[in-house]
């Protein structure tokens, strides 16, 4: 099975997190320390804060952009359900503004006409790795001092108008799962030039206390103070040493991905039921996904009857994502219906996620690119 995406774990990331493994501090100690002044230098953002995963770093921004019950959180209609949730954790609503089609970005006209006086931030999501219009939504929020946030769990590695990802909303979050750009296993960051957030976010992931076992050691004392109700979300060392290795790698990466998605690029014409995404002139797409709209009217073939087909020939193909308020949940603690978000659900209909990771070959993309053509029943798309 070619799956859709897959970490690379190379000799030297095993050998760190060998060495991590016999020092003292197996959590929160100098590796994350270390992961975090790296991490902040290679986005060119001041500061860095280590989490246990995506979900933590976005619960600990919107805690920090002070997020709380009766706020509402402008995010896009297709994103992954973390993305939400975060907002609900804090007690806060989501607002479900729609996706241009071509790219599947936030709409920037659809985030202005969802703000209101409860309005407290706004998510943009990096979707795929391309990186949303942070200009635009900038001019949006600071007007109305709304708190802008990235969630750029998908676009590490991504540049918009030449400035890195991470350094580009007021929060920015990362997750290092396996699938992702880089990886600790699990793991999180949240980028922000606030030091103040930067401090409040440390304490979050630590109880909400102001102190850390290893401050106290240096300090000679054993009394702390619990200021706020924060969550057990630090990161270990050896996630630290992981990602460590990792991040050295992540330019490479980037390159490889982009690479790839030009050999898919260079096939669409000699599949007219499949096109893909947009790409704006002035970013660098991080494609940690590569997705395409399958066109049920060319293929004559319904985009889940051609997932079906794929999964058979050993191809992982995926869709991300399911409108979030498609969810149960969502409907039910929400009152949220289809209807609400038409180009996410017409899209959603059409994506199909297909393979792209460093270590695929240009003959992978040729063997997808083959099924894609295969699998289509033209005939019936011509009766
Ligand atoms: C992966 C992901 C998250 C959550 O990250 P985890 O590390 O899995 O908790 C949040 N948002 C988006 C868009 C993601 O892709």
């Amino acid at each position: 099975m070619l799956p859709y995406g897959r970490q690379t774990i190379e000799s030297d990331d095993w050998q760190a997190v060998y060495r991590a493994l016999q020092s003292p501090w197996l959590t929160t100690g100098p590796l994350v320390d270390e992961f975090e002044r790296q991490f902040a230098r290679a986005v060119d953002s001041p500061e860095a804060v280590a989490v246990h995963s995506g979900t933590a770093a976005l619960h600990a921004a919107l805690q920090a952009a002070g997020v709380g019950p009766g706020d509402e959180v402008i995010l896009p209609a297709i994103t992954f359900v973390a993305t939400a949730n975060a907002a609900v954790y804090l007690g806060a609503t989501p607002v479900f503004a729609d996706v241009d089609p071509e790219t599947l970005l936030i709409d920037v006209a659809d985030v202005a006409r969802k703000i209101t006086p409860r309005t407290r931030a706004v998510i943009g999501v990096d979707y795929a790795g391309q990186p949303c219009d942070y200009q635009a939504l900038r001019q949006l929020t600071e007007p109305h001092q709304l708190v802008l946030i990235a969630d750029a769990c998908h676009s590490l590695g991504g540049t918009y108008q030449g400035r890195p990802v991470g350094s580009l909303a007021d929060l920015n979050c990362f997750s290092f799962h396996p699938v992702k750009p880089m990886t600790t296993g699990e793991g999180g960051m949240i980028t922000t030039s606030h030091p103040e957030w930067a401090a409040a976010m440390r304490r979050f992931r630590n109880h909400g206390i102001d102190s850390t076992h290893r401050s106290r050691q240096a300090a000679i004392t054993h009394h702390y103070d619990m200021s706020a109700l924060g969550f057990n979300y630090r990161m270990t060392e050896l996630q630290a040493a992981l990602g460590l290795s990792q991040l050295r790698k992540v330019q490479r990466f980037t390159r490889r991905r982009a690479w790839l998605a030009d050999r898919y690029g260079e096939r669409w014409q000699d599949v007219p039921h499949v096109r893909p995404l947009a790409n704006a002139p002035d970013r660098r797409h991080a494609y940690h996904l590569y997705v395409v709209r399958w066109s049920a009217a060319k293929s004559g073939l319904e985009r889940d009857e051609a997932f079906r087909r794929l999964h058979a020939l050993g191809f992982g193909v995926n869709v991300h994502y399911r409108p979030v308020y498609w969810h149960s949940f969502y409907q039910r603690e929400f009152g949220l219906r289809p209807g609400l978000c038409r180009r996410a659900e017409q899209a959603y209909r059409e994506i199909l996620t297909l393979p792209i990771f460093p270590a695929m070959t240009a003959a992978d993309v040729q063997r997808v690119v083959a099924a894609l053509g295969d699998i289509a029943d033209l005939r019936a798309a011509a009766a």
